[in-house]
């Protein structure tokens, strides 16, 4: 029987390119988007094309139900989760004079509590498997913040303390639970800042290079097989050098 993954924010970037991984390797998955169908129904073609399985699951990261709903739509069409990819996020970049509340929560509602909702929903799921995998996309913003980004960072370095923490509780289930902190990775949510942003960014990455979302989803399933079957509550820098 196939593994089965579940990936959040599977449409484009790098969720796409975890999905598309993982299904290289043989795993069935179910691909959750919040907007973008057309692109994530290509995903699920891409994935069935490789041989395996997929389905969507449309449903936004900050609702508890849509998530519980993603876990039961995993489990009513293959009987198992293998694998949580909390890979969805969002950026509201502003200084913070001029940062909003709404603006502050909005990025902590979709990248942290996002990440809280799709953990609580899996983790019953899993302590009954007595197996799975967690592994949650932080960056590497959350290690060493960055101006204009109090938001992100502050919910990417909640994510990392998460992990950290659930990791702990989770471990005598043989459920593993660790961070990926990328660096620069070129997709849309890069894509958006200018050049001289991109050129200051380059000249920070000893590697001298933007990352690609295959780099990161080489990382995920790394983490996810067997061969990382003594790494729990880690985070793992994918970041060109970056930060060390
Ligand atoms: P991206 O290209 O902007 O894609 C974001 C994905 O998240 C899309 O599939 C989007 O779905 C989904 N999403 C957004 N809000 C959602 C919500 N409320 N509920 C469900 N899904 C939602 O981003 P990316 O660059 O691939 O980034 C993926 C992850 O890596 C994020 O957590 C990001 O913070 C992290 N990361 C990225 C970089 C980088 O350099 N790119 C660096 C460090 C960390 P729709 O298309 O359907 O809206």
């Amino acid at each position: 029987m196939n593994k089965v993954a579940v990936i959040t924010g599977a449409s484009r970037g790098i969720g796409k390119a975890i999905a598309l991984k993982f299904a290289t390797e043989g795993y069935n998955i179910v691909i959750n988007y919040r907007g973008s169908e057309e692109k994530a129904n290509q995903v699920r073609l891409e994935c069935m094309a490789l041989g395996v399985d997929a389905l969507l699951c449309q449903g936004d990261v900050s609702c508890y139900e849509d998530m519980e709903r993603l876990m039961k739509t995993a489990i009513d069409n293959y009987g198992q989760i293998d694998v949580l990819v909390n890979n969805s996020g969002i950026t509201k970049d502003q200084l913070l004079l001029k940062m909003n509340s709404d603006t502050f929560m909005d990025v902590i509602d979709v990248n942290l509590k996002g990440t809280f909702h799709a953990i609580k929903a899996v983790t019953r799921i899993m302590m009954k498997q007595r197996a799975g995998v967690i592994i949650n996309m932080a960056s590497v913003i959350g290690e060493i913040g960055n101006a204009g980004q109090a938001n992100y960072a502050a919910s990417k370095a909640g994510i990392i303390g998460l992990t950290k923490s659930v990791a702990k509780e989770l471990a005598p289930r043989h459920i593993r639970v660790n961070a990926i902190a990328p660096g620069f990775i070129a997709t849309d949510m890069t894509d958006i800042l200018d050049d001289k942003t991109k050129e200051n960014i380059l000249q920070a990455i000893p590697l001298n290079t933007l990352g690609e979302a295959q780099d990161v989803a080489n990382m995920a399933y790394f983490l996810a097989s067997d061969q990382a079957k003594y790494v729990t509550g880690q985070v793992i820098n994918v970041d060109g050098g970056m930060v060390m």
